[in-house]
């Protein structure tokens, strides 16, 4: 038998990362391989998630907020954090939306644009697991267009008065604390809510086919009455909420390829134990020539991931590279999954293989965090100069 590689191996990737930062991944894999895999068909059958537990087991693995600095973060590279995202994605997208959500959306605004006091409160508690945060700012009627948002916080007194709906919130029933953005006469603030607040309810999404281990929510806020100091001090304008989902972006340049990594590994293996017409499905020219160009998608991808993360590291990564990665890792995941769900012919169809619910997991994640299309249209921006949304 000739020496074989994975697509990653192929590609010499595991050269370009540090030691630390590889010991930061291959803890979080060791985690989702004891903890998480046994689980994965149930949860996602059942569309049920122990996030309150798991949140608090994430805490104590230390990847909430995990490269945000001091208030109980670990502070790690962006491309540690970036690895961690793609062995949980590579578990689950829902695990790793959990994941986002609260280090890089909810945690994030409050660490980059919120009071010393508002870190102080939910920082700590939140990167152990003990509080979980969700990220309120697309709307029933409205998601690529945020800045058209109907949500008002309206003055009364010192107070602020909050009305409207969100709407496909992950976290959102599970959350103990809310950042929820909207209108004001002030231009578009964000507002830190304790969901035990009178006014605040978060009924669950159902019926989802897609991120089904993933918890989904309405948020609905009425009349909710907060005190002046709950607002995000630092937050105006669409740019507060858009710098923190430039944030949980990045995690997803690195979370899709775990995905489509774990479909590929598994669509290897697969054909190589399947036997059609007396001979492995490996071994048909036709198989590989599938293999090979997933695993060229898969490594050039990874190339991506890492590059964007040393940017990020050296701190000079623009927001219109994060949009290159993500629409184009996403993209090519997606088909990916798709590809290796053919070569499984019907067992890539049932929970038995992670497939099929990756592929069905990437359809949410090719929508969140800005569309296709969106990061299509800011490359076009900027590579024309000219705006094509409106
Ligand atoms: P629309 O904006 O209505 O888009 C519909 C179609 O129109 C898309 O194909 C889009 O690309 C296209 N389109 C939009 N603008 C243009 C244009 N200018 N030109 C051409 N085509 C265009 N939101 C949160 O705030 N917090 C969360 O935690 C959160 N979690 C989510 C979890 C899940 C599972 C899902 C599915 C969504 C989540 N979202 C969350 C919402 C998500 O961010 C929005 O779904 C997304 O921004 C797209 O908005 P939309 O669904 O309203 O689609």
């Amino acid at each position: 038998m000739p020496r074989t590689q994975t697509p990653l191996g192929l590609f010499g990737t595991e050269d370009l990362i540090g030691e630390d930062d590889r010991a930061i991944r291959d803890t979080v894999r060791a985690f989702t391989a004891d903890r998480i895999r046994p689980h994965l068909a149930d949860w996602f059958d059942e569309a049920s998630i122990p996030a309150r537990e798991l949140a608090r087991e994430l805490g104590d693995l230390g990847v909430l907020g995990m490269h945000l600095q001091g208030y109980g973060c670990a502070g790690t590279t962006a491309t540690a954090y970036g690895l961690a995202c793609m062995e949980l994605e590579a578990a689950d997208s829902g695990l790793r939306s959990l994941v986002s959500v609260q280090g890089s959306l909810a945690m994030f605004a409050i660490w980059r644009w919120g009071s010393e006091e508002q870190k102080q409160e939910w920082l700590p508690r939140m990167a152990a697991g003990e509080a979980i945060g969700c990220f309120g700012l697309t709307e029933p009627d409205f998601g690529s267009n945020p800045g058209d948002m109907r949500t008002y916080a309206r003055r009364d007194g010192e107070d602020w008065v909050l009305n409207g709906t969100k709407m496909w919130i992950t976290n959102g029933s599970v959350a103990d604390v809310a950042v929820v953005w909207a209108q004001t006469d002030d231009k578009i603030r964000g507002f830190v809510v304790p969901t035990d607040t009178p006014g605040f309810s978060a009924p669950e999404i159902t019926k989802k086919l897609s991120l089904r281990a993933s918890v989904t929510s309405e948020l609905v806020l009425d009349d909710v009455r907060l005190p002046a100091s709950a607002m995000l001090p630092e937050a105006r304008g669409l740019s507060g909420p858009l710098s923190c989902l430039n944030e949980a972006r990045y995690g997803i340049v690195f979370g899709a390829l775990g995905a489509a990594r774990d479909c590929l590994e598994t669509a290897i293996a697969y054909t190589q134990e399947r036997d059609i017409f007396g001979k492995p499905l490996a071994s048909y020219q036709a198989t590989q020539l599938k293999l090979a160009d997933m695993s060229l998608e898969l490594g050039k991808g990874m190339l991506l991931a890492l590059h964007l993360g040393s940017l990020k590291d050296a701190g000079t990564l623009t927001s219109e590279q994060v949009s290159t990665g993500k629409l184009n890792n996403v993209r090519e995941a997606i088909a990916i999954a798709r590809e290796c769900r053919t070569l499984l012919g019907a067992n890539g169809i049932s929970l038995e293989y992670p497939v099929l619910r990756h592929a069905n997991n990437l359809e949410s994640v090719l929508t969140y965090e800005g569309t296709s299309e969106v990061h299509q249209l800011v490359i076009g921006q900027t590579l024309t100069g000219q705006s094509a949304f409106r």
